[in-house]
């Protein structure tokens, strides 16, 4: 294996102290408590196990966390009052509502009630606007993760070719941004991109997006590339036990890249630290305070 290793565990970890220092240097220096209210709408296990992450990360960096539960069967109605008490509350300086949603909810309607200076999972359209044209914005927290990762690697991203495989709002098209912000010249696949391969040989930095295990393969790395994979997808073993694998042949792919996340271990424990610095970030903005140093 020739790629180094980008450990998502351990960066997460340090990024996570880091927030944990700016929120007692705001306890002690402004009485500032930095806090987070996390809405969970039904049963869903894979949304209970991530909503209860936030939560511990949450209470462990020195934060209020506010937990709010509502049955699968709540109204539109009854969640957007909710949001609001949420946004007057002077206690809550970040609003995450976990998706998805039920059918009988427009998620929309809900992130769109969210207060843009508490949304912390940057998905308002005030926030992606804002992104969008180069002004400061709420980033959405898992291509903010993926960048500090590929930082690691590279001071700078100035002049490299990018390869972002995927074009969801919450990962692809912010990412498209903030590599852009950082002068990389970008270029989206997607579904309907011809020559995946050629286009991701071509990338110096190769982030997949795709929700489709082991996809990227080892050939369509260049020799030396940075590969940052975002996939967190559920697949049965030939043993008949269930793993997690992401969105790049992680085996292969490391054979050729420079430096490579592993899924799990890269990404993901970076979403919840990047959630944990949105919310100091907004407790700063909100108390017209200097932007935190992380
Ligand atoms: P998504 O909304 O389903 O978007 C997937 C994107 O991949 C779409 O743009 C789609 O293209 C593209 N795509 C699908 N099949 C393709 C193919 N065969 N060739 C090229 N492009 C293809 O997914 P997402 O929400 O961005 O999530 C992507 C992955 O990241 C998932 O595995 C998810 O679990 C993971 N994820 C991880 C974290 C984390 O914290 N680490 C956070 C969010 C998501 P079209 O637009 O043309 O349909």
């Amino acid at each position: 294996m020739a790629a180094r290793i980008i450990d998502g565990k351990a960066i997460a970890a340090d990024l996570r102290a880091k927030v944990a220092r700016e929120v007692q240097r705001l306890q002690t220096g402004h009485r500032l408590e930095p806090g987070l209210a996390v809405v969970l709408v039904g049963e869903n296990p894979a949304s209970a196990v991530y909503v209860r992450a936030k939560g511990k990360q949450t209470v462990e960096a020195g934060m209020k966390s506010f937990d709010h539960r509502l049955p699968e069967s709540v109204s539109e109605g009854e969640l957007l009052a909710l949001v609001q008490t949420l946004n007057a509350d002077p206690a809550v300086h970040g609003i995450l509502v976990q998706l998805p949603l039920p059918k009988q909810v427009d998620s929309q309607k809900v992130l769109a009630a969210i207060d843009p200076g508490k949304d912390v999972d940057g998905f308002h359209p005030v926030n992606a606007g804002r992104l969008a044209t180069g002004l400061p914005a709420l980033v959405p927290c898992t291509p903010l993760g993926c960048v500090i990762l590929a930082k690691t690697v590279h001071r700078t991203f100035e002049g490299m070719e990018a390869v972002i495989v995927g074009r969801s709002n919450i990962v692809g098209k912010p990412l498209i941004q903030l590599l852009l912000n950082e002068n990389a010249t970008v270029t989206v696949a997607h579904s309907k991109t011809r020559d995946l391969p050629g286009v991701c040989r071509r990338a110096d930095l190769l982030f997949a997006a795709v929700g489709r295990p082991e996809m990227v393969r080892g050939d369509w790395v260049k020799p030396g590339a940075t590969v940052i994979d975002v996939g967190i997808n559920r697949v049965t073993g030939a043993d008949g036990k269930n793993r997690i694998v992401g969105d790049v042949a992680f085996a292969e792919a490391a054979e050729v890249a420079g430096a490579i996340t592993p899924a799990p271990g890269g990404v993901g424990p970076m979403t919840i630290a990047c959630l944990l610095v949105n919310t100091v970030r907004a407790a700063c903005a909100i108390n017209g305070l200097p932007a935190p140093s992380v």
